[in-house]
């Protein structure tokens, strides 16, 4: 079950591998996008890391918030508001329980939710729903990841900016799926 101590070491190690691969991130979002993903997850994590250094949370509730909060007010593009509504998801679903596989249950409907992605449209969705499935189900490891994110890989977009590519986004890495790998392998990291 999560605390806010381990939510707090999951986040950090979470912004230590988007600061180590920011200009990967936004090498990514380059060919199929506008280049600033790894810019704008960088100027996220800072925030969150402020937010739960300067004012230490309480309840596991306070701090899904405070990390929502900062996601959407820095990260700004696309991904922010997604990522925003993943932590305030969660946050609201904390209040009845601790279980990974609910609280990721309840992220993932939010972002398909807010951003009416499906599987298979190329985006953030690939991972965060494959995964949260498979964290439900208490079996989720690194190579289950690299499968999610990888697959992205072979799909056409069907939203955000590398939709306007149509079959041309095909063959690239989908920058959002890639950061989210990220925040599953921090928290896989994180509970082993
Ligand atoms: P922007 O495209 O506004 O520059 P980012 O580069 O930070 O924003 O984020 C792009 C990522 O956001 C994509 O790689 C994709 O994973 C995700 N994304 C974009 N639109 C959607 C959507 N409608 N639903 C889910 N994820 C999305
Ligand atoms: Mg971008
Ligand atoms: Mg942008």
């Amino acid at each position: 079950a999560l605390t806010v101590d381990n939510l707090t070491e999951w986040i950090n190690s979470f912004a230590q591998k988007v600061n180590d691969q920011k200009d990967y991130l936004s090498e990514l979002d380059t060919p199929i996008g506008d280049g600033d993903h790894g810019n704008n997850m960088a100027r996220g994590v800072k925030a969150v890391q402020e937010s739960l250094e300067n004012k230490k949370p309480a309840e596991l509730t306070d701090a899904f918030k405070q990390i929502a909060m900062a996601l959407i007010s820095k990260v700004g593009g696309a991904s922010g508001p997604l990522y925003g509504t993943a932590f305030l998801e969660m946050a609201k679903k904390s209040k009845d329980t601790t279980d990974l596989g609910e609280l990721f249950a309840a992220a993932n409907a939010g972002i398909k939710k807010r951003g009416g992605a499906q599987v298979g449209d190329k985006t953030m969705v690939d991972v965060w729903e494959p995964l949260s499935d498979q964290l439900a189900q208490g079996s989720l490891a690194q190579e289950d990841i690299d499968k999610a994110v990888n697959g992205t890989r072979g799909l056409v977009a069907k939203k955000g900016r590398a939709s306007y590519l149509g079959d041309r986004s095909v063959g690239h890495l989908d920058p959002g799926a890639m950061s989210s790998g990220y925040l599953f392998t921090a928290l896989i990291e994180t509970e082993g």
